[in-house]
């Protein structure tokens, strides 16, 4: 295990996740239409989730400083409303994380897109993340192009339905695994990137030994049901590792049976792999 050579400021800068709330768009009509409107279609609710998505990539995430031309593009692209449940979907391109089932949340759209922008995601990379959830940040991150995903949810449920509707949305280059995230997926190692949408109180070490040398890593470190610091690790091409404090943000904790075990291994303010 290797210590970090940068001390960095502790304090939760910015609370990024959680904060505004914006209303959905919804579809203007005109005051003078006379003929009663036809039923939805299935083709015009997809007009209008499009019109919505828009809408969040412009106000929520372009807005508030993201410029990462790919990643502003896998925005625009992904249906997110089809990764939450059905009775969440008039809410799916507000400004929040929403409800999964088992606890679990969908991150908030801005915090997906930081998140991946910190990767600096490049051709040919290899991505490991920990937490699929509903599958939705596999997704983003597959749709960089020439990227393979490899992803870990520990809720057997989640992670069978968020295989099922990323391969019925034709995400080939997304692998899934049902398993404890804590020990990584040392076949699959070493990785470019690194992302981990759920909170532990300090780095498993285990991703730390699979970040590729030139590597990158962005994992919100923090008390579980708290508030935690978002950090973003690089590992130089001779191995050396650098911490950048990207802000406060309130994930979900990490669980299972690795991250528990550890728990208050290397402490909440301090976290050396
Ligand atoms: N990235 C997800 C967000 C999911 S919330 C999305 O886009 O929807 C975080 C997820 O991490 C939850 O589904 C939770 O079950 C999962 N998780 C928590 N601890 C884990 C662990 N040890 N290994 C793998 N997944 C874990």
């Amino acid at each position: 295990m290797r210590r970090i050579g940068v001390v960095l400021p502790l304090a939760l800068a910015l609370l990024v996740a959680c904060t505004a709330v914006t209303t959905p768009a919804t579809p203007t009509t005109s005051p003078t239409a006379t003929v009663p409107k036809p039923l939805p279609t299935p083709s015009g609710d997809e007009a209008v989730f499009a019109q919505q998505r828009e809408r969040m990539v412009i106000d929520t995430i372009e807005r508030r400083g993201i410029t990462d031309e790919d990643v502003l593009r896998a925005m625009r692209t992904v249906p997110r409303h089809l990764f939450v449940p059905e009775s969440q979907r008039q809410h799916a391109y507000g400004d929040y994380p929403l409800p999964i089932g088992y606890g679990q949340t969908i991150s908030q759209p801005y915090i997906v897109a930081l998140m991946t922008e910190l990767l600096e995601l490049k051709e040919g990379d290899k991505v490991l993340e920990i937490g699929t959830g509903s599958g939705y940040q596999a997704a983003i991150l597959a749709e960089i192009p020439g990227i393979k995903v490899y992803t870990i949810e520990i809720i057997p449920d989640l992670a069978e339905s968020a295989r099922e509707r990323l391969e019925s949305q034709g995400y080939t280059n997304v692998h899934c695994k049902q398993d404890d995230g804590y020990y990584g997926w040392s076949e699959h190692a070493p990785f470019d990137a690194i992302i981990v949408t759920a909170a532990p109180d300090h780095v498993p070490p285990f991703l730390m030994d699979q970040m590729a040398n030139g590597g990158r890593m962005v994992i919100p470190i923090g008390p579980p049901g708290g508030y935690q610091t978002l950090w973003k690790f690089v590992k130089s091409p001779d191995g050396e590792l650098q911490a950048f404090n990207k802000g406060g943000v309130a994930f979900v904790p990490f669980t299972g049976p690795g991250a528990e075990s550890h728990r208050g291994e290397g402490g909440h303010e301090w976290p050396f792999p």
